[in-house]
């Protein structure tokens, strides 16, 4: 579904991405996993077409896709801020995809509806979203990007907001969310458990560069380096 190759990119003085080469295969979910700063949300955005990136090569579907503008890619995000249309509903923020993909409206809501409920909001379907916690916002955001039907979706630290319990119980859904798409997810978080609960592969970043990248069990059980298990120990 995704291939990086050799991307780079910098800010001034800062390497945010060094070199990283990474592929996700259709219907596989790839943890991005690292410290705050490490560069993962630069990752994902380079991928999203939202920043440019110096050198390297982003693939979707098997096309070079650097040129493309960002509405041409074809992925569902969702960001780290999860940005939702305040002048929307809850429905119309999920429906909207669909809509600009060309669904019609009957189409688009049932879609919309659908991924509502596969986060466990469509009791909220005609709220605001100016009236939604922080953990429920979030789940909009996912369900809107889940309601693309996108075969990529890029998820910059979806479960962020929610307090563990919802986190702990969210994993498990997520999972078996992503094994029904079987759409390819490239995951952001610096969540050890939510790496090895929701992933079958876990690459580790650690500033701007790949460190090691595996199978999530393998990763956990057989630590490439002494910073990879003291990082992946840390917070267990
Ligand atoms: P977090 O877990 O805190 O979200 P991250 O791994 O997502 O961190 P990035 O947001 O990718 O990290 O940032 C990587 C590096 O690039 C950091 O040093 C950051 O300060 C820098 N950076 C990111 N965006 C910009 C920008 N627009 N301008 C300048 N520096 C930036
Ligand atoms: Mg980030």
């Amino acid at each position: 579904a995704l291939s990086l190759h050799h991307l780079s990119k910098r800010f001034g003085p800062t390497v945010a991405v060094d070199d990283v080469s990474l592929s996700v295969e259709a219907g596989e979910t790839v943890a991005l996993l690292g410290p705050s700063g490490c560069g993962k949300s630069t990752v994902l955005r380079c991928v999203a077409g939202l920043e440019r990136p110096d050198a390297g090569r982003v693939c979707i579907g098997g096309r070079d896709v650097i040129t493309l503008p960002p509405e041409a890619r074809h992925v569902g995000l969702v960001f780290q801020d999860y940005a939702l249309f305040p002048h929307l509903s809850v429905l119309g923020n999920v429906a909207y995809g669909p809509r600009m993909r060309g669904a019609g409206r009957a189409e688009a809501q049932r879609r919309a509806r659908e991924a509502l409920a596969l986060v466990g909001l469509e009791p909220l379907a005609g709220r605001r979203t100016t009236e939604l916690s922080g953990g429920q916002g979030q789940r909009v955001a996912l369900a809107r990007a889940v309601a693309t039907g996108a075969p990529l979706l890029l998820l910059d630290e979806p479960l962020s907001n929610l307090d563990e319990q919802l986190r702990a119980r969210l994993r498990g859904d997520l999972r078996e969310l992503f094994a029904r798409l079987r759409a390819g997810v490239l995951l952001v978080t610096h969540d050890q458990r939510e790496a090895l609960a929701v992933a079958q592969r876990v690459a580790v970043m650690r500033a701007g560069r790949l460190v090691q990248v595996g199978a999530a069990g393998e990763v956990f059980a057989r630590p490439a380096t002494a910073w990879v298990a003291a990082f992946l120990g840390h917070a267990n």
